[in-house]
């Protein structure tokens, strides 16, 4: 199992999806699954909103629960990438539990590190293909055609917390509940950390590095 950690706009998304095809195993973005909640209006959904607007979590257990299940589906079998998950201690003990149930302690744990000036520049800078979810940034990593997909054409969207106002909360949210857990795992030797600073192309290079050696 892949763990992608790192502040908001750190690359996760962007890197998750091209390892993800390079492995061959599932890419799991626990903010795209809200989001589609959200999208379609489900139970999930209308609980993580408001959260999601603001720019707070949503609650451990609601989120928990939803990874237990996909990462339990026959795809990930060989594996797969979380993305967004865990972002609190909480949610890394229960993933451990999970884990260690179905016989699968193999974890490695990327941590994409950022310079915190560069962060809102790629957030406020995301722009994503409402088609295929592939992601662009208008400052560092731009579409061929402004606002359209290079891969398939589809019109591309901001997402709508990627606001001034609710990127200050995320950040906070970062520092006060993810912080503290990429401390636990530092503190237990666990951590790959990686300069996520560059070109989306620099940064895959450093993780297939890592992947080799791994
Ligand atoms: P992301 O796409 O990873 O930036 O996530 C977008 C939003 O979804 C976050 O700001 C949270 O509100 C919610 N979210 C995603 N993953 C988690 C998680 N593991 N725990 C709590 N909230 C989450």
């Amino acid at each position: 199992m892949l763990v992608f950690l790192g502040p908001p706009g750190a690359g996760k998304g962007t890197q998750a999806r091209v390892i993800s095809k390079e492995l061959g195993i599932p890419h799991i973005s626990t903010g795209d699954i809200l989001r589609e909640a959200v999208r379609k209006e489900t139970s999930l959904g209308l609980a993580a909103k408001a959260k999601m607007d603001r720019g707070d979590l949503v609650p451990d257990d609601v989120i928990s629960g939803i990874v237990e299940e996909r990462i339990g589906e026959p795809d990930c079998r060989e594996g797969a990438i979380l993305d967004g998950f865990p972002r609190t201690i909480a949610q890394a003990q229960f993933l451990d539990q999970v884990l260690q149930r179905s016989g699968r302690n193999n974890v490695l744990l990327l941590n994409l590190q950022l310079d915190p000036k560069v962060v809102i520049k790629r957030l406020a800078g995301r722009r994503t293909c409402s088609k295929c979810g592939e992601i662009y940034n208008i400052y560092f990593n731009p579409p061929r055609q402004e606002g359209i997909c290079d891969k398939d054409g589809g019109p591309l969207v901001q997402r709508k917390d990627d606001n001034e106002e609710t990127i200050r909360q995320r950040l906070l949210a970062y520092e006060q509940e993810t912080v503290p857990l990429i401390e636990y795992y530092r503190r237990k030797n666990a951590l790959h950390d990686i300069n996520g600073n560059g070109e989306p192309e620099a940064i895959t290079e450093r993780l297939l590095g890592i992947l080799k050696n791994a």
